[in-house]
């Protein structure tokens, strides 16, 4: 490849920006390759963190890292843009217009030529085309969609209390983070009711929806019941094996006849690549939509174009859409492109190590799971081990991102405004 390759990197999450990271830090900074990342939007967020924002129990403000600052920083570029259409011939990425909130066009369509092209645009939640989902539920899939669920939350909350009424909130789907959003949305009803000059609270009602037999799937069942057990304590229902045919202004329909009323209706269920993939120059794609990679998450179809993350499927050896494959595989090409740059070193297969998986519910309860199939949390000390890992991995992002140092000046900054501020948004 030319002394100059271009290697442009497509989304900039959990996989996207530790990958742009890491490169600008070895063949970015010494001249050998132009580096850009480009995303949708202007910052990054930790995705896991996503029914915490949604909930408002964490804080956004702090927890973006902005793509600018973060490209100045480690010797990439970065443009914001939607990325529409590729184009394999000309080597060449579409970017859709740029619009300003206001609908306004800042930047026309453009193209961006490249060398070797990383994808890594993450998923969303697959609705499978139940009838009005689409039409009557929120979902949590990005920072702008959390933000919006927050306001919406807020504003029943208000209106439960200024009128007495009933708030009634579903949310479809008992993976993780339907069940750790459960969990969020009852600890922020609680951080309320302590700011609502003694109004007493209005009855309120929590309904998780699961199509299988038991919730948090991915863990032990052991896990699934204590989980279970846990969120009852709480107060929230939990239905398994509840299949939903459909959504309205009012609630969810169930296939054995019955209706779930609510005022709020997340979807939460199911995961699939972003229907954009359908553009990528006819990539061979997964039943999800994911680009199908070989092993060493080449393109099958096309050698100078990889993907990584939840929107890449290695068809011998699919792996569950977490971060912490995504960031196994940014490691990986951080890793081995360096050497395909210099010598033309195929970038060999990759190996995901599972280290375990966590599920928390707020501050109540957690559990992990080890490498070797053991699990861990719960018990007396309401799984503390638990949720301090989990507030661990996304500490462990940071730094990663920031470098040392700033990584613990972001964890200070967040301690002084977690003793500063009220515990969930209230604004
Ligand atoms: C609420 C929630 C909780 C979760 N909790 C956990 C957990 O506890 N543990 C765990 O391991 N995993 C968890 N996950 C899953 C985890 O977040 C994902 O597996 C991980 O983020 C995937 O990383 P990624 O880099 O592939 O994609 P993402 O992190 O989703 O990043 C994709 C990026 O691509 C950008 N993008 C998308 N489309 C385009 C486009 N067309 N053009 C330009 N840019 C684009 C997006 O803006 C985004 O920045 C959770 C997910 C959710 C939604």
């Amino acid at each position: 490849m030319s002394s100059k390759t271009g290697i442009v990197i497509v989304g900039g999450g959990v996989a996207g920006l530790a990958l742009a990271t890491r490169l600008g830090a070895t063949v970015g900074k010494q001249g050998e390759a132009r580096i850009t990342l480009i995303d949708r939007g202007f910052s990054h967020v930790w995705k896991p963190m996503l029914h915490c924002f949604a909930a408002g129990t964490a804080s956004n403000e702090n927890d973006r890292i902005s793509f600018m600052g973060q490209a100045s920083a480690h010797n990439f570029e970065f443009w914001p843009g939607d990325v529409v259409g590729l184009d394999r011939e000309k080597r060449e990425i579409t970017l859709g217009p740029l619009q300003a909130s206001d609908g306004q066009v800042v930047l026309e369509s453009r193209t961006i030529g490249y060398d070797l092209l990383i994808f890594a645009i993450g998923s969303c939640a697959n609705d499978f085309r139940t009838p009005g989902v689409a039409e009557h539920c929120l979902f949590i899939d990005n920072l702008v969609e959390a933000n919006g669920f927050n306001e919406k939350f807020r504003m029943e909350l208000l209106r439960a209390y200024a009128t007495g009424s009933e708030l009634n909130i579903a949310i479809v789907g008992g993976g993780a983070t339907g069940t750790q959003l459960a969990a969020e949305l009852h600890k922020a009803i609680e951080i309320v009711e302590l700011h609502a000059f003694g109004a007493s609270p209005p009855k309120m009602r929590i309904t998780l929806l699961e199509a299988g037999p038991r919730i948090v799937p991915a863990f032990p069942e052991s896990v699934s019941a204590a989980a279970e057990k846990e969120l009852a304590r709480l107060g929230v229902t939990v239905r398994t094996s509840a299949m939903v045919s459909g959504a309205d202004a009012e609630g969810f329909s169930l296939k054995d006849g019955t209706h779930v009323p609510a005022s709020l209706r997340v979807w939460a269920a199911g995961v699939k690549a972003p229907d954009v993939t359908k553009a990528y120059g006819g990539l061979s794609l997964g039943r999800s939509g994911q680009i199908v990679v070989h092993p060493n998450l080449q393109s099958i179809d096309d050698e100078r174009i990889f993907a990584m993350g939840d929107c890449s499927y290695i068809a011998d050896e699919p792996l569950p859409p977490t971060a912490q494959v995504a960031r196994q595989q940014a490691h990986h090409l951080a890793r081995h492109i360096p050497a395909l740059l210099r010598s033309g070193k195929p970038v060999p297969s990759c190996v995901f190590r599972n280290k375990g998986a966590i599920v928390a519910l707020g501050d109540y309860n957690g559990w992990g799971t080890l490498p070797g199939g053991g699990v861990f949390g719960g018990g007396w000390m309401k799984g503390l081990a638990a949720r301090l890992g989990h507030v661990m991995l996304y500490r462990q992002h940071q730094i990663e991102l920031y470098g040392f140092w700033r990584g613990m000046m972001s964890l200070l900054a967040d301690l002084v405004d977690a003793a500063a501020r009220p515990s969930a948004r209230l604004d």
